[in-house]
């Protein structure tokens, strides 16, 4: 047997637990041959983006970052990036390239006429290179399929794979609401995995650690409130505790301590959760689609048809973003892959709608009647 996952320019053996692969060496080698070193991004501080190499953890500081990026805030390191850095001896650590990103989950901050001045809102790269998303939400007093779809919009739109996750299943009264409920979530998101679990006392969780086994990265999205931070601390364990904080040299000998927020989980999974992932609540008015893919929208507008399918069309101006390299053209497919299945549902009509509406309120009924058997308590 060979080794599953070759090396063939740089030797990073120590770097695949934290996602390492063959396809990060192939994007590295233009930079080995200058020689740079390869590193992940574990976190990015005030003070300074803290990255794991091959021989262990290095600062470079918020100066240090690429010049190439400007005040396009998208292309500054973000968690989870490869990035080439240099070391000059005795020098600072410099990042001198981030390379392509996989994935990336990203906040668009709206226009706030003052400080962006340019009246366009920023994108901020919350995570970068995130193979699976994880959506949550629970079953006290859901799960809300509205907000569930907003969320799932998000994952989608970041190229990650989202993956359901209903928590608090403790509160559900049986296998038939459990199975209702994931033929309610199947309606809104076909091919989309569904885990149950009940966090709070570990059930379930080892069908999360198998989806992010072997170094895959994930992030851990949804509603506050909904057992987040309780399933990230599954998937940690003690492991926060002992790797949570870093002391790193400078590089003028000083030692500073920082807060990581790429973990290796217990599984060997790996979980970035970044106070801004955690926060990251998304308004009840806004569309999903509109919400997780802006940028194509606003492409979309000029676009020389109103009606443009973004097909074969004259004149447009997704596929001419596409052309031009500056859209992936991943991203117009999800975007259109929403887009379908949001008219698809707009055309299935009322009678769904209803029917989406009962299997709901049976769903709260049996969560109800199944907490009024909890208060009263045995006998
Ligand atoms: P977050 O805001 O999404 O990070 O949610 P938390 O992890 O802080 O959890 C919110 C509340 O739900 C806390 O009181 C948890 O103890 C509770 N909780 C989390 N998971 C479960 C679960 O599986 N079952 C029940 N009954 N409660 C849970
Ligand atoms: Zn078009």
């Amino acid at each position: 047997m060979s080794d599953p996952v070759q090396v063939p320019v740089v030797d990073a053996a120590e770097l695949v637990p934290f996602g390492w692969s063959e396809l990060i060496a192939g994007d590295f080698a233009p930079h080995h041959e200058g020689g740079a070193q390869p590193g992940r991004v574990v976190a990015v501080h005030r003070g300074g983006i803290v990255i794991r190499l091959a021989e262990g953890e290095v600062m470079a500081s918020q100066a240090g970052r690429l010049p190439t990026a400007g005040r396009d805030e998208a292309a500054r390191p973000a968690v989870g990036d490869w990035v080439a850095v240099d070391q000059p001896p005795g020098g600072d650590t410099v990042i001198r390239a981030v390379l392509p990103r996989r994935s990336a989950l990203v906040r668009t901050t709206r226009a706030s006429g003052r400080r962006s001045g340019t009246g366009a809102g920023g994108r901020q790269v919350l995570a970068a290179n995130v193979d699976v998303a994880f959506v949550v939400d629970s079953f006290d007093g859901g799960p809300n399929i509205r907000r569930l779809e907003r969320y799932l919009a998000l994952a989608w739109s970041s190229e990650a794979q989202p993956v359901v996750v209903l928590n608090k299943m403790d509160l559900l009264a049986g296998e038939v609401a459990a199975a209702e409920a994931i033929q309610i979530v199947a309606a809104v998101a076909p091919g989309v995995a569904v885990l149950l679990t009940s966090a709070a006392s570990g059930e379930g969780m080892a069908a999360i650690e198998a989806a992010i086994a072997a170094g895959r990265t994930a992030v851990v999205v949804g509603p506050s409130g909904v057992g987040k931070s309780t399933i990230v601390n599954q998937l940690l364990g003690e492991h926060r505790q002992a790797t949570g904080r870093v002391r790193l040299g400078d590089g003028r000998g000083r030692h500073t301590t920082t807060v990581r927020q790429l973990f290796v989980t217990r599984g060997g999974g790996l979980v970035i959760d970044t106070p801004g992932i955690r926060s990251l609540e998304l308004a009840g008015d806004e569309s999903a689609i509109d919400l997780a893919f802006d940028d194509v929208a606003a492409l979309a507008q000029g676009c020389r048809f109103a009606d443009c399918r973004h097909q074969q069309e004259p004149g447009c101006a997704l596929r001419a973003a596409v052309e031009a390299g500056t859209l992936p053209v991943a991203r117009v497919a999800n975007a259109l892959k929403l887009v379908e299945e949001a008219r698809r549902r707009a055309e299935e009509g009322v009678e769904a709608a209803r029917e989406q509406r009962r299997r709901g309120r049976t769903l709260s009924r049996a969560v109800r009647q199944h907490r009024r058997l909890e208060e009263r308590g045995p006998g």
